[in-house]
């Protein structure tokens, strides 16, 4: 078994998880990188993973289906021989006004962003009893804090986020299990990118920085909270957001 950290990151061929999973390397973990289908982006953030000297691999999985949330655990565990970091970060948005808002758009949101992030904990965290670093980093939004019009059921599954992370953080403090939250505001990435020029321009006069975040803003919060310096924070969110949730 590796002396290295074994990191799970989800959703990590673009995007936050992409800077998450790069930032875990430059830290020394060896990192499994989940994507749900774009197999070349994953590839790519694994090789960067590599050139910073540990192992990477990458796992094609729906973090919305439970049976491939125990595949990706069990393939971790063959590849790694543990789990010490978990990252739940794959998220995914179907906007609608709620009145319009169809059962799908619902459920495909809730299914991924929040019972994903629940299918993942339950596998890992049976191996994690056994692991010497024992850190979960859930990715909330502002919009689960705040809520968001045109996002019940972002801002529902985001706000699920939180209260799966403050139980578990309870449940698993006697077992020295840190579980907290991060809560991005508006970030640039391709979930915001789609944007139109004078909805970017309503969104960042809102955000009291008046910029957009980095991933890489969201990544270095994430690597705080699944380091050694945070051994003592359990069942927290940080919003990361320019002043957003204030
Ligand atoms: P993104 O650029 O759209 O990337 C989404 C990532 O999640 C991709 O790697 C995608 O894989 C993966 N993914 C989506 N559905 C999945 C599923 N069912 N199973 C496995 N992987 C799946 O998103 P992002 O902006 O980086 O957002 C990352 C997280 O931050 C999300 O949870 C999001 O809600 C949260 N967040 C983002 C912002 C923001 O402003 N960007 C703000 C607040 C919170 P493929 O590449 O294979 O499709």
């Amino acid at each position: 078994m590796s002396e290295r950290n074994a990191a799970i990151v989800t959703g990590a061929s673009r995007g936050i998880g992409k800077a998450v999973a790069i930032k875990l390397a430059e830290n020394g973990c060896d990192v499994a990188i989940i994507y749900k289908g774009n197999e070349a982006a994953a590839e790519e953030t694994a090789s960067i993973c590599r050139e910073k000297g540990v192992d990477a691999i990458c796992i094609k999985a729906d973090v919305s289906v439970s049976a491939d949330c125990k595949m990706v655990v069990k393939s971790v565990k063959e590849a790694f021989s543990k789990v010490d970091i978990l990252v739940n970060n794959a998220g995914i948005t179907r906007d609608n006004l709620l009145i319009k808002m169809s059962d799908e758009e619902f459920d495909q949101v809730i299914n991924a962003n929040l019972k994903g992030t629940f299918y993942m904990m339950r596998e890992c965290i049976p191996m994690m009893l056994r692991s010497k670093v024992k850190k979960i980093v859930n990715i909330s939004s502002v919009s689960g804090v705040l809520g968001n019009p045109g996002q019940a059921n972002y801002s529902a599954s985001k706000a699920g986020v939180i209260g799966l992370t403050k139980s578990a953080a309870r449940e698993y403090a006697s077992k020295k299990i840190c579980v907290n939250a991060v809560a991005p505001g508006m970030i640039e990435t391709d979930m915001t990118g789609s944007m139109d020029e004078k909805a970017r321009e309503g969104v960042v006069s809102s955000i009291p920085f008046k910029e957009m975040g980095k991933a890489e803003d969201i990544a270095n919060a994430v690597a705080f909270l699944a380091g050694n310096g945070a051994d003592y924070i359990t069942g927290q969110v940080l919003c990361v957001d320019g002043g957003m949730a204030i």
